[in-house]
C-alpha cells in the first residue's frame, strides 16, 4: 500500500539533478531522475478512493487534462478539484486515471497538475498552521538515499520558484493546493511570502490548528451558545471531535465574537458546529460560509454540521437549506441501570446471564490498560467483520481505531472518564465517556468481546450506574451512523429522547 501521488515519468524537466541550482525562472526544477521514478511502484497509487493525497487541479490544469484525454466526469468541478481516483486495474487500492499501470506512465504528463510537477517535495501546513512550508516527503524512495546537500540546495531552488507572484498568486486562489501538516513530510523551508498571501489574502481569517490545549477555549464557547445547553448534542465537546484528527484536520478561528470550528477532509472544509458564542449568528455564520466558499470553490463539501434544533426556524429564515440527519439516542440515566420492567427483559437478561457465568469486575480505566484495551479492540473488530458487517461499517470500523488509540492514550487530558471489565483478570471489554453538562453523561465508546454473552451490557449498565451515582440524569450515546444494526441496539435501550441533529448548507435556489 502507498500513499504517494506522482511520477515523474518522462524525462526530467528542466534541470539536472546534477546542477540543481541553476536559476529557475518560469521552470520548476526536478530533483528525481526518471529512471529512479520508473522502478519506483510508490507514487500515483492510494490506498483509499477518497485520499487526501489525490492530486489537486485548478481549473486551467483540468483544461488542460481533459484535451490531454480525461474524461471531464472525474473532476467534481470544473472551478479546481482534487480529480476522483479510480480501482487499481494492476493491484490492490486506486490510482490516478491519468496513470497508465501497464507502462507507469503519466498519460498527461506534460500538462500534469502542479501538484504532480513538485512532487517529491510538497507544500503544506506547519503543524501550528500558521506557516506554509515547503517539505520533502520521506515516501519517495530515491529521495531517503539522496545525499542533503543535493536536496538542500533543490529545496532553495524550489522555494525560490514558488514564492514567485504568479505561483503566489496561484495558490491564494487555490489555497488547497497546500495540503495539511503530514509527520511523514520533512518541512525545509517556510514560505513567506505564500503563507502571507494565502492567510490575509481572500480568505482573511487566521485558522489555527485544533491542540489539546484549546479544550478550553472550545468548552467555555460551547457553554454560551444557544441550543447546546439543555440537552446538548454529543458533538458538542472537545473528545468528540479532536479523536477524529487522523482522519480530518481540525482547525479554529475567532471571529466577530464567534469562534468557528471547521474540520477538513479530502473534499474540503466544513464548519464541524455552528459559530459558537452568544449572540446573533447571522454574520458569524455567512462569515463561515464565504470562508469555506473560498477555500472549496463550489465543492458539495461546504457545509455545517451539528446544528441543534433551537437554531433552525431562524436559519430557515435566513435561507438556509437544512437538512436533518440521524438523531442523538438519549436514555432516562435510571432506566438504564433499573433495566426493570418487561421493556428491559433482554438487555437485564443479558447482565443475569454474565453474572452468573462469568462474573467479572468493574475498575476505573487506567493509562497502564491501554495495550490490553487496544488488543481488545482489535479482537473486537475482527469479531464484528467476522459477521460480514457492509463496507460502510467496515470503513467505520477502521476509522475507529485511531480514535481508540487517542483516547486511550490520555483520556483524562479529554475530559473523559472510563472503565473497563476483568474477567478472570482480563480485559474483557471498556467504555469511555464524558460529560455533556451536569445532568447529561455521553458514552463516547464501548468495546466489549462478543463471545462472552452480556459482556457489552454489562460494561453498559456499570457505567450508566457510575455516572448516575454522580447525578447524571440523561445519558447520550451518540447516533448510529445510518448503520441498521447500530439503531437496532440502541432502539434495544428504549430511548427517551432522540434528539434532533441538522445539516446546514447554503441554498442552490
Ligand atoms: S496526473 Fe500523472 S503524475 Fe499526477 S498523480 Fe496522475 S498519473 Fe501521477
Amino acid at each position: 500500500m502507498v500513499q504517494c501521488r506522482q511520477l515523474m515519468t518522462s524525462p526530467l524537466v528542466p534541470v539536472s539533478p546534477a546542477n540543481p541550482t541553476r536559476p529557475v525562472g518560469q521552470s520548476l526544477l526536478q530533483i528525481v531522475p526518471s529512471t529512479a521514478c520508473l522502478r519506483c511502484d510508490v507514487c500515483c497509487r492510494f490506498p483509499e478512493r477518497d485520499s487526501f493525497l489525490r492530486p489537486f487541479f485548478t481549473s486551467d490544469e483540468i483544461r488542460g487534462a481533459v484535451a490531454a484525454g480525461l474524461a471531464p466526469e472525474l473532476f467534481p468541478t470544473t472551478e479546481g478539484a482534487q480529480v476522483d481516483l479510480v480501482t487499481n486495474p494492476a493491484g490492490e487500492g486506486y490510482v490516478c486515471p491519468a496513470f497508465d499501470s501497464e507502462t507507469s506512465h503519466c498519460r498527461i504528463y506534460d500538462v500534469r497538475p502542479l501538484d504532480c510537477r513538485l512532487y517529491p517535495f510538497a507544500l503544506m501546513w506547519d503543524a501550528e498552521r500558521a506557516q506554509v512550508v515547503l517539505g520533502w516527503d520521506t515516501k519517495c524512495p530515491y529521495m531517503r538515499e539522496a545525499p542533503s546537500a543535493l536536496v538542500d540546495q533543490a529545496a532553495d531552488a524550489v522555494a525560490q520558484w514558488i514564492e514567485q507572484d504568479e505561483r503566489v498568486a496561484t495558490l491564494a486562489r487555490y489555497p488547497r493546493l497546500i495540503g495539511r501538516f503530514q509527520e511523514d513530510v520533512i518541512p525545509l523551508r517556510t514560505l513567506a511570502k505564500v503563507t502571507e498571501r494565502v492567510q490575509d489574502g481572500k480568505t482573511r481569517i487566521r485558522r489555527q490548528a485544533l491542540s489539546i490545549e484549546d479544550r478550553g477555549r472550545l468548552e467555555s464557547a460551547l457553554a454560551v451558545t444557544a441550543g447546546f445547553q439543555e440537552m446538548p448534542l454529543a458533538a458538542a465537546s472537545f473528545a468528540y471531535h479532536y479523536i477524529w484528527r487522523h482522519r480530518l484536520t481540525y482547525t479554529w478561528a475567532e471571529l466577530q465574537g464567534h469562534l468557528y470550528l471547521f474540520a477538513e477532509s479530502p473534499d474540503g472544509l466544513f464548519l464541524a458546529l455552528p459559530p459558537l458564542g452568544e449572540g446573533s449568528f447571522d454574520q458569524p455564520i455567512a462569515e463561515a460560509f464565504r470562508v469555506m466558499r473560498d477555500w472549496n470553490g463550489d465543492s458539495r463539501v461546504t457545509r455545517m454540521d451539528n446544528v441543534p434544533e433551537a437554531c433552525v426556524p431562524a436559519l430557515r429564515a435566513l435561507g438556509y437549506e437544512v437538512t436533518e440527519k440521524e438523531p442523538d439516542y438519549v436514555y432516562a440515566a435510571a432506566d438504564l441501570v433499573d433495566l426493570a420492567g418487561e421493556a428491559y427483559r433482554s438487555p437485564r437478561a443479558a447482565c443475569n446471564r454474565f453474572v452468573r457465568e462469568q462474573g467479572g469486575v468493574v475498575e476505573p480505566y487506567d493509562r497502564r490498560d491501554r495495550t490490553a484495551c487496544l488488543s481488545l479492540f482489535h479482537e473486537w473488530r475482527e469479531q464484528k467483520q467476522r459477521n460480514g458487517p457492509d463496507d460502510w461499517a467496515n470503513a467505520l470500523l477502521d476509522d475507529a481505531a485511531g480514535a481508540h488509540e487517542l483516547a486511550l492514550s490520555g483520556p483524562a487530558e479529554l475530559g473523559l472518564t472510563g472503565v473497563v471489565l476483568r474477567v478472570a483478570g482480563r480485559i474483557r471489554a471498556y467504555t469511555l465517556g464524558l460529560w455533556l453538562n451536569q445532568s447529561v453523561f455521553c458514552v463516547l465508546m464501548e468495546v466489549a468481546d462478543r463471545d462472552i454473552v452480556g459482556a457489552g451490557a454489562f460494561v453498559f449498565r456499570e457505567f450508566c450506574r457510575q455516572a448516575l451515582a454522580k447525578g447524571a440524569c440523561w445519558i447520550n450515546t451518540m447516533d448510529d451512523s445510518g448503520l441498521p444494526s447500530l439503531a437496532k441496539a440502541k432502539h434495544w435501550y428504549h430511548p427517551a429522547r432522540l434528539v434532533p441533529n441538522y445539516v446546514v448548507t447554503e441554498s442552490r435556489r
